[in-house]
This record gives structure tokens, sequence and C-alpha cells, in this order.
């Protein structure tokens, strides 16, 4: 009889546990894989692909403004929030189905479960039958997270319900600044909410380039959008259906949703991490893992959101494979997580890969910026106010490109392609020595020929 019921346990059927499994299957290992709620995880079911539906439907009535300008005239043009939410649910529900699918055509046995630790080989699931393996990968990803328990928190939404509202809210109120705030309150201003952004800090996308932070706020406010920084949401009343937020500063907004997207954390409460000694970052209440995604206890692995490092889709993915590789593939790979790029699917875009001009300018003593912005070439006939932003930063002792930062529509397209030349460490030489393809905004990232600025730290004295 074996020692253990499977080869691998997989806690969590999102994008970095469902492509752990199926690897680990292919390589002949025999694979079990749980998921408590929906197969696809976050990503699939209510995270990227669901954003990204609901990113194109909304930019359809800024499609409609402006095809006047070149000679369209399009009759009253009217939004039904239901057939959207009806249509992406079918979309997802398929997508779920190929999920599931492949993963058995892959000979993993998935069950719909939830699944603890017992010790550090066996799991319980719900139904209380326990599992053994020799491997157990902990892949249960984030979830959102509200900050503090503040006077009426459960009329809150998070981005989850947010994918479920039975009505297209006339009013919302958002609180965050991060990438999921402004994407939804892109997509609720594009569908016609009136929307508020509520964030604590100076400027919106904290983390990102400061020029990139600038031109995506004022894009944002030329659509309409109201964005207060240096406050916060304190207590939020309900009327009927409709609900009052009281900010920190005093005053006071009504909306019919309030929602907050400040944050997510790791998903291990209940998982029973404290009893089999798995270790947890300090810094982040991630699981800390090795390079090899190994966790303190050495039968157990931990990827993705779980380990709240880059909590993005590509690299939970990349994890998961690389995982397997080198646990039943007998091929050792350790995942680069430096120089991964990500965009921002707001209105504008951004696009950015590689140092902002703040880390460049503490990292090396020479930086060159390279930096334009200009008229899309549509908006000269839409008659839009709108601006493209893109820079460059460059190593000017080396010559390579640090970073690449774009605001403007096309921005996510251009920088998984620019990222490319940004890893194998182009030099702006290189980005000179490229023919521009005309005529497209892109072409400005092989045209920008004198720095805008150039930083050259003074010598420490002897
Ligand atoms: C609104 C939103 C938009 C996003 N947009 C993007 C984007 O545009 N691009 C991008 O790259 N990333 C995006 N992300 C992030 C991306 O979704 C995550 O990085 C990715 O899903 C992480 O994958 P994962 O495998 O680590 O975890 P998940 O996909 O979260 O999967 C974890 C799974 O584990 C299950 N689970 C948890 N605990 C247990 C348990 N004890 N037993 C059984 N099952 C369990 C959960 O139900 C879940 O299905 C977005 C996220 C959100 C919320």
């Amino acid at each position: 009889m074996a020692e253990f019921d499977v080869d691998l346990f997989v806690i969590g059927g999102g994008s970095g546990g469902v492509r752990a499994a199926r690897i680990a299957a292919g390589y002949g290992a025999r694979v079990m894989i749980a998921e408590e709620y929906r197969m696809g995880g976050t990503c699939v079911i209510r995270g990227c692909v669901p954003k990204k539906l609901f990113v194109m439907g909304s930019h359809v009535e800024q499609e409609i403004e402006d095809a006047a300008g070149f000679g369209w005239t399009i009759a009253q043009a009217s939004f039904d929030w239901p057939t959207l939410i009806r249509n992406k649910d079918k979309e997802i529900a398929r997508l779920e189905g190929i999920y599931t699918a492949n993963v058995e055509k892959a000979g993993v046995e998935v069950v719909k479960t939830r699944a603890v630790f017992e010790d550090a080989h066996t799991l319980r699931l719900a139904d209380g039958r326990t599992v053994t393996a020799r491997y157990i990968l902990i892949a249960t990803g984030g979830a959102p997270n509200h900050g503090p328990a503040i006077p009426g928190i459960e009329h809150v939404i998070s981005s989850n319900e947010a994918f479920h509202l039975a009505a297209l809210p006339k009013r919302i109120l958002i609180q965050g600044g991060g990438y999921i705030a402004l994407e939804f309150a892109c997509i609720f201003a594009g569908f016609g909410s009136d929307v508020t952004v509520v964030y604590r800090g100076d400027n919106i996308l904290r983390g990102f380039d400061e020029d990139v932070r600038a031109h995506v706020r004022s894009e944002m406010e030329k659509r309409g959008i109201t964005i207060l920084t240096g406050c916060t949401v304190t207590k939020v009343d309900k009327h009927g259906d409709d609900y009052t937020s009281h900010l920190s500063n005093g005053s006071s907004i009504a909306s019919e949703q309030v929602m907050f997207a400040i944050g997510r954390h790791p998903n291990i409460g209940g998982l029973g991490l404290q009893k089999v000694g798995v270790a947890l970052n300090p810094h982040n209440g991630g699981i800390t893992v090795d390079g090899w995604s190994k966790t303190s206890v050495p039968s157990i692995y931990a990827i993705g959101d779980v380990t709240h490092r880059l909590n993005l889709t590509p690299v939970a993915i990349r994890d998961g494979h690389a995982f397997a590789d080198t646990l039943f593939g007998k091929r050792p790979v350790q995942v680069d997580h430096a120089t991964i790029p990500t965009a921002v699917f707001s209105q504008p875009e951004v696009g950015t890969v590689g140092l902002t001009e703040t880390e460049a300018r503490a990292q090396f003593g020479h930086v060159d910026v390279y930096k334009t912005t200009f008229r899309p070439i549509k908006a000269t006939m839409s008659g839009r106010d709108t601006r493209v932003l893109m820079k460059l930063l460059v190593d000017g002792v080396s010559d390579r490109v640090l970073g690449c930062h774009i605001v403007g529509d096309g921005a996510a397209e251009i920088i998984q392609a620019v990222a490319i030349a940004v890893k194998m460490k182009a030099t702006k030489a290189d980005f000179d020595a490229t023919v521009a393809l005309h005529p497209t905004a892109a072409e400005e990232l092989v045209t920008m020929r004198t720095p805008s600025a150039r930083h050259v730290r003074e010598a420490a004295a002897e």
C-alpha cells in the first residue's frame, strides 16, 4: 500500500493551484485539488476576467461620443446592467467548466470542498474525510480587506459583490487608491454612475511613478470622477436603499452603494497553519517561502497571493508551474520576480515595467528621464480632452532602460512587448536603433531623443 493517499494535495483551485496540479499530474504524480468555492479562483471568477469584461463594456459610451467627430450620428444609446451581468456570468461559468475539465483531463481528482491541515501530511475535508499527501501546496489566494470595523461597515461591498449588483448604482463611493479601486471607479463612471473616490494618501496609485499618478488622476477627473485624497470613510449610515458616508474631513457623501477596495489579505484564516508550524512573513502576513516556494515545513509549499508578494495571476501561474517542474519533473526552476510588467485598466490605461523614477534615482547615480505627453491622434477628430504620457528611465552610465511607464489607450498591450526589451536589458541605443511604426502612440518610445531631466548624484565627499 502506498505510504500516502496522494503525492500532491493542492489547497485552492485558482490560477496557481490549477497550474501546479495539472503540470504535476502530467509528470505522473497522483494529485488531488480542493476548491471550496468555484474552480478558476479569483482571477476567473471575481478578478481579472470579469473585470476586463466590465472594462470593455464601460468603454462603449466613450466610443459612441467620440464617433461624432468621425461623422457618425448614433441614435440614442441605452445600457442594460442586468444583460451585462447575465452575459458575464455565462462566460465565467463557461471558463469555470473549462478549468475543471482541463484539470480532470490531466488526471487530477477535484474535490469541491474546503480543506484544512490536520498535520504536515494530512488534510481534513469539510465532509470529515482525511487525505494524506507526500507534499501539500497552499494556493488559497487572498480576500478583500475592509480595514478597521467602522460603524456601518456591514453596508460596505467589496469587488466580490460589485460583480453581482442587481442594479447599476446611480451614485457610488469607492474608498481606495489602488488599481482595483480605480478600475471600478472608471467602470462605474463609464456605465454612467456618478463616482467619488476617497483615498487616505496624498495621491492615488501609491507605488507607481509620480508622473503616472498625477496623469491618471487628472485624466480621471476630466472624465468627471471626483477624487478626494487625504481622508477616509469613518462611518456609513443606511437610509432605506441609500447610504451616507461620513468622512474624516467632516464632510459626508450620499450614494446608492459604498465600496471599499483598500487592500487584500492572504487567505489563511482557519487553515491550521499554526498547528503544523508554517511560518508567516511578519512584514506582510503572507506565508513565508524560499526561492523554491517551500515553507518552513519541508512537506508544505505555497504559491500565489497567499504569499502576498506580487499578487498577479501570471506570477501565481509561473510559481505553480515552477513548483511542479522542480518537485515532480526533476527540472529545478526558480521564478525571477524582477521586472514584471503590470497594468491598471483605468480609463485611460496604465502600463508599466521596471523602476519608477524615485526607485531609479535611489538605486542609480545617473538617471536620464525621457518624458513626453501628447494628444492622441484620435482625440484630434473626436475633440476629447485627453493626453498620453510616455516615460523612459535610463541608467546614464550603462545606457540600460530601467523603467517604462505609459498612460493612454492600449498601454497594457504596448507594455507587454516593451517588457521583453527591458527584461533583456535593452539600452536606450537599442530603442533608438528601432525604426518607428507610424502612425502609432508607441512610436514615441523609439523617437524620444533628448532627456527631459538628468539626475546625477554628487559623489560622496571623502
Ligand atoms: C478585482 C480584481 C481584479 C484583478 N485583476 C487582475 C489583473 O488584471 N491582472 C492580474 O494579473 N491579476 C489581477 N488580480 C489578481 C489575481 O486575481 C490574483 O493574483 C490571482 O487570482 C492569484 O491566484 P492564486 O492561485 O494565488 O489564488 P486565487 O485565484 O485567489 O485562488 C485561490 C482559491 O483557493 C480557494 N480556497 C481558499 N481557501 C481554501 C480552502 N481552505 N480549501 C479549499 N479551497 C480554498 C478559493 O476559493 C480560491 O478559489 C485581480 C484581483 C481582483 C480581486
